[in-house]
């Protein structure tokens, strides 16, 4: 069922760069993922697109971005209203990431979507073309999302400022400032690939050979296990965040990224290698590994 409506959502569309969501950092990851691809699978993916993987790894965002005709967002039909809830992983009280959200709404039900494209592209040689390509969209931007330490809906989440507790907890959305502007906490992740190392400038090169720095034996130990050990992993790692002090209308500035960056980095690092080993599993027959 859901390859099915995965590989049913595969039209192409060409909007300009959308400002929310991990924002720059899906480029970043997409650039270094592409580095640790292997010459096979690089060969592969030229075959089907026409950009760059960095290039592809926005797309999510930008295609929900788009103005649907000014249609009521609860009123979109449900393949275009569907994909904005795969953005977020839902994580229970034992810190492991959910199949399904627990939410009234299925916002948070990201980790069997990046399942399902990944599940879908090991047929990729049975696929057409315009199928790869959609579900290499989706690999290349869930795999970012479902490691961005604000990308977690946590059962264990206490109520928010508005008492909304649970999954349903909006805890994080509501608004906070940067440097005297309206952001929100979320936000501050969003946009933390920037803000972290502004001297490279989005410059994607050199930045990337900043952070690929993970010794062989990390990246393989990083890529142990299934993608829902990851996200898993990942998700119960980023609980921390949470633990950091923030409140409702509290103000940051670039000290929440001096002493913050390295846990943001590392999340940015190893979701650049879990994308490229994904991507060498899935189009090299010959990869042994990181
Ligand atoms: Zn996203």
């Amino acid at each position: 069922m859901i390859r099915k409506a995965i590989i049913s959502i595969s039209a192409v569309f060409c909007f300009s760069v959308a400002s929310y969501g991990w924002a720059w950092s899906h480029k970043l990851i997409g650039y270094m993922a592409a580095r640790n691809c292997t010459e096979t699978t690089k060969v592969a993916l030229d075959r089907y697109l026409d950009v760059p993987l960095a290039d592809i790894s926005l797309w999510m965002d930008i295609y929900r971005d788009y103005d649907w005709g000014g249609m009521d967002w609860s009123e979109a039909p449900d393949y275009i209203r569907g994909t904005t809830y795969w953005h977020m992983i839902s994580i229970d009280k034992n810190g492991k990431a959910m199949m399904e959200s627990g939410r009234k709404d299925p916002n948070g039900n990201g980790l069997p979507f990046l399942m399902a494209a990944i599940d879908s592209l090991e047929n990729h040689k049975e696929m057409s073309d315009s199928a790869v390509v959609v579900n290499l969209k989706y690999l290349a931007h869930l795999m970012g999302d479902a490691h961005c330490p604000a990308h977690y809906y946590y059962e264990n989440m206490p109520a928010d400022s508005k008492g909304v507790s649970g999954l349903d907890s909006r805890w994080g959305f509501e608004n906070g400032k940067y440097k005297g502007k309206a952001d929100s906490y979320h936000g501050l992740f969003d946009r933390a690939g920037e803000r972290i190392h502004p001297e490279f400038n989005m410059k994607l090169k050199p930045y990337a050979e900043h952070i690929d720095t993970l010794c062989v034996a990390s990246r393989r130990k990083v890529v142990e296990g299934s993608v829902a050990d990851w996200v898993s992993e990942s998700g119960a790692r980023c609980w921390e965040i949470y633990q950091w002090g923030w409140k409702p209308g509290k103000e940051y500035d670039d000290s929440f990224y001096i002493e913050h960056g390295d846990f943001i980095i590392y999340q940015i690092q190893i979701s650049a290698y879990r994308l490229a080993h994904t991507l060498n599993l899935i189009f090299d027959p010959e990869y042994k590994g990181l």
